[in-house]
């Protein structure tokens, strides 16, 4: 396929370059909101995901996009341009669905160019945009087989090559490579994330899978029960994440509710947990008295939690006993019961030395630095639809 029909300059974020733009949408399914008040903008040329819990207006959100749902109120614009009145098949966009959806009597080449059949292209035109995109997914040695015939990777390509067919400036994928065991899956995320480079157009996609989202998109918006509750670049949302929600939804984190209770020379907060566990906290940014709230939720991530059974030198360091351990071969888990009651836990790189059996004690400690103070009224209060 000639790359030339595709966009290749990767977006800068301005006002003029959004691809696709929601303004304050809401989808109502018989009176219950699925998607509340959604404004988003995906910029040219942008790998976008949205994440969420399953049942939080992901592929409500996608399928308003791409046609197939209509919104309540609000609007969506397709390249400055309003959709309301465009039906599914007139929009720029294209969607591979997980179930692929591929027609099961058709042989791969014909599944691909379908589509380009139905829209009467002269059927020289329609065997060169087929090859183009075989190659573009590289299964130009499969055009002849049946889609039964194929391994489920295989049928995820010819999935998306029925898709770029159509040359979309938009691509909807929703949850892609959901049907794709963990290691195939692994292969089609290296595999999506050069098609994407590649042909420079839009990606959307629609996954509840985070470590998905983090690893091929450009930005993320993380989706709560219909409404989005942040969006940034991946370490935006994982090293910063703004709520609660996001920090617990996001990989693994100790959250502990508490209250800020004083500075120290206005570089250090300090927090006192509701289990009465005493938290010193890097100030500045976000992270000034003035800009929280005085009821805080401190979150540390497993990862920076580190363990020792000599004291150590540290901002925050507690005594516990060991609870759990987790063997997982590159990393240890493990749990540590703090004096105060609170089970914490640490996520430490396998050194080979030996495991700390159950009820040892040691001491739990990180920095100032390693944990993030979140405003605890800051989950989404219900919009009005
Ligand atoms: P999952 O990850 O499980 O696919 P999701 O985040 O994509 O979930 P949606 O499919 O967008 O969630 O659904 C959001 C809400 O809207 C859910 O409560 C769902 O039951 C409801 N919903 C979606 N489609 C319809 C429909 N056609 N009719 C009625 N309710 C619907």
């Amino acid at each position: 396929m000639s790359q030339t029909v595709y966009s290749t300059s990767k977006a800068v974020a301005t006002e003029a370059q959004a691809d696709v733009e929601l303004k304050h949408v809401v989808k109502l399914f018989n009176d219950e909101p699925a998607v509340r008040g959604l404004d988003l903008r995906v910029n040219q040329g942008e790998f976008f995901s949205i994440l969420g819990p399953s049942g939080c207006g992901k592929t409500t959100t996608l399928r308003l996009i791409a046609g197939f749902e209509t919104p309540t109120s609000g609007e969506v614009l397709i390249q400055g341009v309003n959709m309301s009145r465009t039906p599914a098949h007139r929009r720029p966009v294209n969607t591979v669905f997980q179930s692929y959806a591929l027609f099961d009597h058709m042989s791969v080449k014909d599944n691909i160019g379908f589509g380009l059949k139905i829209k009467r292209m002269p059927s020289a035109q329609i065997r060169e945009r087929v090859l183009d995109a075989l190659k573009l997914v590289r299964m130009e040695a499969f055009a002849d087989r049946l889609p039964t015939q194929l391994s489920g990777g295989q049928q995820q390509r010819v999935a998306l090559a029925r898709a770029l067919v159509n040359r979309p400036a938009v691509m909807l994928l929703d949850e892609p490579l959901g049907a794709l065991d963990l290691k195939l899956r692994k292969q089609m995320q290296v595999e999506l994330s050069t098609l994407h480079r590649q042909l420079g157009i839009t990606f959307i996609m629609v996954t509840h899978d985070q470590e998905e989202a983090l690893s091929l998109s450009d930005r993320i918006a993380v989706m709560n029960a219909g409404q989005i509750e942040q969006i940034g670049t991946p370490s935006d949302i994982y090293d910063r994440p703004r709520t609660p929600f996001v920090a617990d939804f996001i990989g693994d984190t100790n959250l502990m509710p508490g209250r800020i209770e004083g500075s120290r020379s206005g570089e250090k907060l300090h927090v006192v947990t509701e289990t009465g566990l005493r938290v010193w906290i890097q100030a500045g940014g976000e992270h000034s008295r003035e800009a929280l709230s005085p009821s805080v939720v401190v979150s540390v991530r497993p990862e920076k939690v580190r363990l020792s059974q000599e004291p150590p030198t540290a901002d925050n360091c507690y005594q516990g006993q060991v609870s759990h351990v987790m063997y997982l071969g590159t990393h240890v888990h493990w749990g540590v019961r703090l004096t105060s009651g609170e089970i914490l836990t640490a996520l430490q790189t396998n050194r080979g030395n030996a495991l700390l059996t159950l009820d040892t004690p040691v001491y739990v400690y990180w920095g100032a630095s390693d944990c993030r103070l979140l405003d605890s009224s800051s989950a989404p209060a219900d919009a009005a639809v």
